[in-house]
């Protein structure tokens, strides 16, 4: 085999180096505009690989099973961590966030009971929570309902979808743009549910290759298409303003899934269609 369908490639555009190493997700292609720094920052989180398993759309559709022929964990069958949440419950964890950004406020040197941070721990408390409130979602509870049987054949494109992270490694925003393509195979997806897949995602604690791959393979469960294309664009906080403080460089992900991953016309119709324009 020349090259493994699993490579991850990343192209550093200022350099001009590529580097290709072996992982366990969907075949992505991550491009840094930036420069050496950068690439390594990625190299550094795209060798940390998750804990998914590898995982493409067979020619039959067959979705469910890994290339080892194990089944993967599913999606749709996946709890969220805050799914029970109560109001009580919620109530509690709020104000255990509180207390927790009053030691935060104390250790950076603050003083909390300053009239202008008083209420600061709260609120940045209901802020942390409403970041995160992915946790509180499943993607079945965003899908049931709105798979439809269609006969499209034809390519459906969501595309600039606006998202807003928190980076797993720093708790820093990133946010960004995704488009999202697929070729349906009799079954079609609510429109405004791609965005819900997105936002569920995205409000949970994430590296940016982990959200790209999970959209992905979300949408692949959910209508089992002949093939996803994800595409995320980002710009992340944790290296605009601290490490290599690259104020202008985004982050391009993408996941090919099924026909996207085995034709290079529908890729680059999909690319072409779903281009993200710069912001
Ligand atoms: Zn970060």
């Amino acid at each position: 085999m020349s090259q493994s369908s699993d490579d991850i490639f990343i192209d550093s555009s200022t350099s001009n180096d590529y580097f290709t190493f072996s992982s366990s997700s969907p075949k992505s292609i991550i491009s840094m505009k930036c420069g050496q720094e950068l690439a390594h920052d990625a190299l550094c989180s795209s060798l940390c690989p998750t804990k998914s398993a590898s995982f493409s759309i067979s020619e039959n559709g067959d979705s469910d099973r890994n290339k080892h022929g194990i089944r993967k964990p599913s999606v749709l069958d996946e709890k969220a961590l805050r799914e029970d949440d109560t109001v009580l419950v919620r109530d509690q964890r709020i104000e255990t966030i509180s207390r927790s950004y009053q030691v935060i406020l104390e250790s950076i040197g603050e003083d909390p009971l300053r009239q202008g941070l008083l209420k600061t721990p709260k609120r940045a408390a209901e802020a942390l929570v409403f970041f995160t409130k992915g946790y509180e979602q499943t993607i079945r509870d965003v899908v049931s309902d709105a798979v439809f049987d269609e006969e499209c054949e034809n390519m459906v494109v969501v595309k600039e979808i606006d998202i807003y992270s928190l980076c797993e490694h720093h708790m820093v925003p990133f946010f960004g743009k995704v488009s999202v393509g697929y070729l349906p195979n009799k079954r079609v997806l609510g429109l405004s549910k791609i965005a819900r897949i997105c936002e569920v995602f995205s409000r949970r604690l994430q590296v940016q290759e982990r959200l790209t791959r999970q959209i992905a393979e979300a949408i692949a469960e959910a209508i089992q298409p002949r093939g996803v294309a994800v595409i995320v664009e980002c710009l992340h906080m944790c290296m605009v303003m601290r490490g290599a403080q690259k104020v202008n460089s985004r982050t391009t992900t993408s996941a090919m899934l099924g026909v996207f991953r085995e034709d290079p016309k529908s890729r680059e119709e999909f690319l072409s269609l779903g281009r993200i324009t710069p912001f």
